[in-house]
């Protein structure tokens, strides 16, 4: 493998980034982004929190409770994630741009493999500036970017200057890693950290030269895993990422209709075969679009969008018909029709957020 250039790009606390940017009056506060605290006895976590918020000891992950004993007079504030989702769709857009490999890992992060692209620019900084210019331009938010050869010495460097920060390792790797605590590493969460200790170990370099069948008797294949990365060894590769924005079902009939059962059947079908996918696919939907197309060609779509996004087959063919009722008096045969669900959603996307959650 040639020598790569990865970057990892990372929002700077993403969410209450966003709330400061449309509520100016809130910069420079310490904002909360999460559950209710309802006073201290609110359930739930921090989603994410201002950098004025972590001066009072604040966290990502914290219980909401905690964090109102820590600063009650903080700004609290509910997790708007349409919102949230809206912006990162905008930022995943520009990055996307400026990556030969492009693959989003959460809502506010990203891997780009750029070891073609950076090959027109003066250096990777260049690079990166245009990029961070961007967002900024664009967005109001910043963001701090690691560059490596790598993508998990990208993502340790990208913590290294938050926020707005700019981390280029290329020469060096195993001297940059060598002081770095354990607990840097992707994937060495409290439990690791404290296993690793117990051996002795706490810093990467002390981690590669640990004896690897050690490693491997204590962690398995972690272990392997672990001791391949303290040795700066990652080969693993950017993995392009396409999400589905879309997905629908179109019919044609033999013989143009008007017969209200022949297309309501047909509407059931579709309804059927959508929904199949969506669940395959582990998807939920938030828009749905029927299209219809008369017997002279003329075609038509309408649109309802749900609150909240759903797979259930009922509320498709439901939603569907009563789109198809707008068209009752239109004096033509039917030709085609379609139903397409959009603004997708995954089915693990809580999971995932859940976790975003806890990495900014
Ligand atoms: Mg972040």
């Amino acid at each position: 493998m040639g020598k790569r250039t990865i970057l990892h790009v990372d929002m700077d606390s993403f969410f209450s980034s966003v709330e400061a940017r449309e509520h100016p009056e809130l910069r420079g506060l310490p904002v909360v982004v999460g559950a209710d605290p309802k006073e201290g006895r609110g359930r739930g976590v921090v989603s994410t929190c201002s950098y004025e918020a972590r001066e009072h000891g604040i966290r990502s992950g914290m219980p909401i409770s905690r964090a109102y004993k820590k600063y009650p007079d903080a700004i609290f504030l509910p997790v708007n994630m349409a919102l949230y989702r809206k912006v990162s769709e905008n930022i995943m857009e520009i990055l996307r741009k400026y990556a030969d490999k492009f693959q989003q890992i959460s809502v506010d992060e990203a891997f780009l493999d750029i070891s073609k692209k950076v090959k027109r620019y003066r250096d990777v900084r260049e690079l990166v500036q245009e990029i961070k210019g961007e967002i900024w331009d664009r967005e109001k938010l910043t963001c701090s970017v690691g560059v490596g050869p790598s993508k998990f010495i990208a993502k340790i460097a990208s913590d290294f200057d938050k926020p707005d920060g700019l981390t280029v390792v290329s020469e060096g790797v195993d001297a940059f890693l060598a002081p770095l605590s354990v607990r840097r590493i992707p994937g060495v969460g409290e439990k690791t950290e404290k296993a690793l200790k117990e051996m002795g170990i706490k810093t990467i370099d002390q981690l590669a030269e640990c004896d690897e069948q050690k490693l491997i008797a204590q962690f398995g294949k972690l272990g392997h895993r672990l001791h391949l990365l303290a040795k700066g060894i990652d080969e693993s590769e950017v993995i392009e990422t396409r999400e589905t924005k879309s997905l629908g079902r179109e019919i044609t009939f033999v013989e143009d209709t008007d017969d209200p059962d022949v297309l309501g059947n047909a509407i059931g079908g579709l309804a059927n075969e959508v929904q199949r996918v969506l669940v395959d696919k582990g998807y939920r939907f938030r828009t749905l679009t029927l299209k219809i197309r008369f017997e002279d060609f003329e075609t038509h779509t309408r649109s309802k969008t749900i609150d909240p996004p759903s797979t259930d087959l009922e509320l498709i063919e439901k939603t569907a018909k009563d789109l198809l009722q707008e068209f009752t008096g239109v004096q033509k045969k039917v030709r085609l029709v379609g139903i397409k669900v959009s603004n997708l959603e995954r089915l693990d996307e809580k999971q995932k957020l859940m976790e975003a959650y806890m990495t900014d």
